[in-house]
């Protein structure tokens, strides 16, 4: 699981620090420096860590902490929601149109898991949303992308709607809302080409969707795996298509999770899912409270 590491780091950068009645300058500092140096190996972004090193400071040498009780706790509860405000604060959920059909483009580069995410989202927005949604299938230059979606579709008993790969992404995407109107779905799902790098043919066919479709979300996939990238990959994403959020997939795995931690304090775009396995549950909506509990342990 991401952060395994970190939170051992921190939970000992901590123990120094609580239970003591008094803190000193030097208390402090040492706590600081181990707080640095764990987020500095967890991959956390270097301009990233310094700002939030020193956000940290301002507040915890403040006459409220050092006059406290219990000063140690409160250096941890401030710690907790810096970590909070890194990762966006509130809640970012999906913006449902309040009439008509809300759409949702799913873009990411190949591999992130953006297929298996169109199809969790699909799920659990029809099973705990109420939502009636579609699936349909963009990503029409690899035949066994359009044949993944169905069969993930069948497994949830969410329609996809694909012209297969003789039609341009385009006119599926223009035919999948004539057919969504017709049949009374409330939310399409486009999954979108994927590629292995970012590219111009790419960006063209994803902005000519966007501008016919006029998406409610764009909802982009970056792996955790993949540490300081997600950072580049959605900078790029984001300048060319304004992504409205941000599903971070395999949280399941063993990565150090900087890049979790610096994504939204540099691209400022939310997250609002992520992915914690294979199995089509394994989606969460993105709390970042709860993430922070969990990094602190
Ligand atoms: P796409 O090319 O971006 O559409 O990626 P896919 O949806 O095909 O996923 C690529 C691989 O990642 C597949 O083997 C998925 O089962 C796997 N995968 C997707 N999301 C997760 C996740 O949250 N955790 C884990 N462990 N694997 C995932």
């Amino acid at each position: 699981m991401a952060f395994e590491n970190l939170s051992e780091r921190l939970g000992k950068a901590f123990k120094n620090i609580t239970g003591k009645g008094k803190l000193t300058e030097k208390n402090m500092n040492d706590m600081l420096r181990e707080v640095r140096m764990s987020l500095l190996e967890a991959d956390v972004n270097y301009g990233v860590v310094k700002d939030f090193i020193s956000r940290i400071k301002e507040k915890a040498m403040g006459q409220e902490v050092l006059t406290s009780l219990n000063p140690g706790q409160m250096v941890v509860k401030i710690v907790h929601d810096e970590i909070v405000a890194l990762l966006g604060t509130e809640d970012a959920p999906v913006n449902y149109k309040k009439s008509g059909i809300t759409t949702i483009m799913m873009v990411g580069l190949q591999g992130t898991g953006k297929t298996t995410a169109s199809a969790k989202i699909a799920n659990l927005m029809k099973k705990k949303q109420g939502r009636n949604p579609l699936l349909v299938a963009c990503d029409v230059i690899r035949p066994a992308a359009i044949d993944q979606l169905k069969t993930l579709g069948e497994s949830i008993g969410v329609e996809v709607f694909s012209l297969g790969v003789e039609t341009k992404a385009l006119e599926t995407a223009k035919q999948a809302m004539v057919y969504a109107k017709e049949n009374g779905y409330d939310t399409v799902l486009f999954d979108t080409a994927g590629r292995l790098h970012i590219d111009d043919e790419l960006m063209q066919e994803l902005s000519d969707i966007k501008a016919y479709v006029q998406p409610d979300d764009i909802l982009l996939t970056v792996d955790a795996m993949t540490g300081q990238d997600i950072v580049n990959v959605a900078s790029s994403f984001h300048e060319q298509l304004e992504v409205s959020g941000l599903v971070l997939t395999k949280l399941d795995g063993d990565s150090r999770g900087g890049g979790i931690l610096s994504v939204r304090a540099i691209t400022n775009v939310p997250v609002k899912f992520v992915g914690l396995g294979e199995k089509i549950e394994d989606l969460d909506v993105f709390h970042p409270d709860r993430m922070a509990d969990r990094i602190l342990g």
